[in-house]
């Protein structure tokens, strides 16, 4: 199994190439393609298994660049994640064209609202941040299609349930939903059950 057998586009192609990765790993191999079709996926997973690049890859093969909206979502626990995260996706799409804007506490609000507002296609932030930029308007929900949540499990032992489940509300009912987690305690369980559809569940 390749990169190249899995009706990526050229552009995000050579944007995995460029960025060292051969072959794709053991959950890049089982959850991109599920989700390409458009399946909601769990992936039970720890870091360092490629777990990033498998939704980063997925996300940005979703994204239609020419298209100056927010299309997808990713939630992480900490601004370090996020912002690493939003590093992997930017790398990965550069050829592609997509823009990635963090967007974490700890930064000016006015410039998030700036760049949040410029056309960027995606956008990774922690939960308390995020929320706060949906309700003042600035983070627009209408055109996201993809969300997904990454260390679904560290998120929620940080107390940031009630944020997640707000931005949940707040975002488009038939959005897709992508969730990774080392652990699958009851609070993540309550996650998958309440707002995904008939999910694939997959462990790595
Ligand atoms: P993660 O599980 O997302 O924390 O990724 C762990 C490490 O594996 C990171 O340094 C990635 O850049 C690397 N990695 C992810 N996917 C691949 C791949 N298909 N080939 C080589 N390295 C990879």
């Amino acid at each position: 199994e390749s990169f190249d057998d899995m009706g990526l586009d050229d552009d995000l192609l050579r944007g995995i190439y460029a960025f060292g990765f051969e072959r794709p790993s053991a959950i890049q191999q089982r959850a991109i393609v599920p989700v390409l079709k458009g399946h909601d996926v769990i992936a039970q997973a720890q870091s360092g298994t490629g777990k990033t690049a498998t939704f980063s890859i997925s996300i940005l093969q979703k994204i239609d660049p020419n298209l100056p909206q927010i299309q997808a979502l990713v939630l992480a626990p900490t601004r370090e994640l996020a912002m690493q995260i939003q590093k992997v996706m930017t790398s990965l799409g550069d050829f592609r064209k997509v823009k990635v804007h963090p967007c974490i506490g700890g930064t000016r609000i006015a410039e998030d609202e700036r760049i949040l507002n410029s056309g960027i296609h995606a956008v990774v932030g922690t939960p308390g941040r995020v929320f706060d930029m949906i309700k003042r308007g600035a983070l627009k929900t209408a055109s996201i299609k993809i969300f997904a949540l990454d260390e679904a499990d560290e998120m929620l032992s940080l107390g940031f349930k009630d944020q997640i489940y707000e931005v949940f509300q707040l975002l488009p009912a038939e959005v897709q939903v992508v969730l990774l987690s080392a652990t699958m305690p009851n609070d993540v369980f309550e996650v998958t059950s309440k707002f995904m559809r008939d999910p694939i569940r997959i462990l790595v």
